[in-house]
């Protein structure tokens, strides 16, 4: 008997590329289960993320006119990583395995097929890596792998390439439901489940219709909230700055008593301000730097709720008809 699939998909304002991306995973769907690699209850589950527009009207006339689409609807825009969340921990209870992918259809869909081999293959995670980035523009490809080697160099531990286009296993996702965050960097949590994991290569596309929703504003902040969630490095780079600048006043002091005894003391001034400015901007960038990780102790002591689900859409009688 072949294993329940869920595709779920975050949407955030994508009417204008819902209907073509509901008609080619219907396409996909209905070939793995001609195959018979997927149970017939498989689904796609449409998470809309507060959208402004008509994201949620088309999903629940999608899922009207047939019984492969699902919908949760958010009760406000919460994100990306939050409405997967959303998404995968609706999934979690009706399905045997659960693929996380974008509403732009960049990933490949075809990369679907790869992935529920792998699963029954025995890995309990497969990871969707892009082979390349030909189509990105050369500003996204250039910002896109910055991301990921600062992310990785700041002790981030991340699958290079991969986004949050993955396959897992049900029980997977019960691991990932016990990591309480609230603030999430799915990425970068995944790994920490562990089990068999493997992955499968894919071109990245165009986004077909419609903008992107990630300008760099938000990558920036996004790589911001990934490394100071995973990782306590940069307040170590502060102490190891603060070392740094220590034997540097030792030698300051070694320097200025030296030209005290030469009776040059009245020299100096441009030094002394260059310090001051810089002394001075070492310690705000520092304190702004613990400062997010207090921000972030203070978020996750109060464990607000990361999403609250509206609406989901079943089958009328739980079932496929
Ligand atoms: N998305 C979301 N909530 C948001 C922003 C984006 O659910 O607040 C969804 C969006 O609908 C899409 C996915 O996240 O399915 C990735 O967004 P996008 O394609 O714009 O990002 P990019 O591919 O440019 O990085
Ligand atoms: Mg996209």
């Amino acid at each position: 008997m072949a294993d329940i699939l869920y595709i779920v998909v975050p949407c955030y304002n994508e009417e204008e590329v819902l209907p073509e991306t509901a008609r080619r995973l219907r396409e996909k769907l209905e070939g793995l289960m001609a195959a018979g690699r997927i149970a017939p209850d498989s689904r796609v589950l449409f998470v809309n993320d507060g959208s402004r527009d008509r994201t949620w009207e088309i999903i629940s006339q999608l899922h009207q006119q047939c019984p492969l689409f699902s919908g949760a609807d958010l009760t406000r825009n919460r994100g990306h990583q939050n409405a997967l969340l959303a998404g995968l921990m609706t999934a979690r209870e009706r399905c045997d395995m659960a693929i996380s992918m974008d509403a732009d259809l960049q990933d490949d869909i075809d990369a679907v097929d790869a992935m529920v081999e792998e699963y029954y293959g025995g890995c309990d995670i497969v990871y969707g890596v892009r082979s390349s980035r030909a189509k990105d523009t050369f500003f996204k490809r250039v910002t896109a792998e910055g991301f990921y080697r600062l992310m990785n160099t700041m002790g981030a531990e991340t699958v290079f390439n991969h986004a949050d286009y993955r396959l897992m296993s049900r029980r997977a996702l019960e691991g990932l439901a016990q990591f309480r965050e609230v603030n999430l960097f799915l990425r970068g949590i995944v790994p920490m489940i562990g089990y068999r994991t493997g992955t499968v290569e894919y071109e990245r596309g165009e986004r077909f219709a419609g903008e992107s929703k990630y300008p760099l504003k938000k990558m920036l902040s996004f790589a911001m909230e990934g490394i100071t969630s995973l990782s306590v490095k940069p307040i170590r780079m502060i102490t190891a700055l603060g070392f740094l600048v220590f034997l540097i006043s030792i030698a300051m002091l070694i320097y200025s008593v030296a030209r005290w005894a030469m009776g040059e003391t009245i020299l100096g001034w441009a030094s002394l301000v260059c310090s001051v400015w810089a002394i001075g901007g070492l310690i705000l960038l520092s304190l702004g730097v613990i400062g997010e990780y207090i921000g972030k102790i203070y978020l996750e002591t109060k464990e607000r709720p990361r999403f609250l689900i509206r609406e989901v859409l079943e089958d009328r009688d739980g079932k496929a008809d």
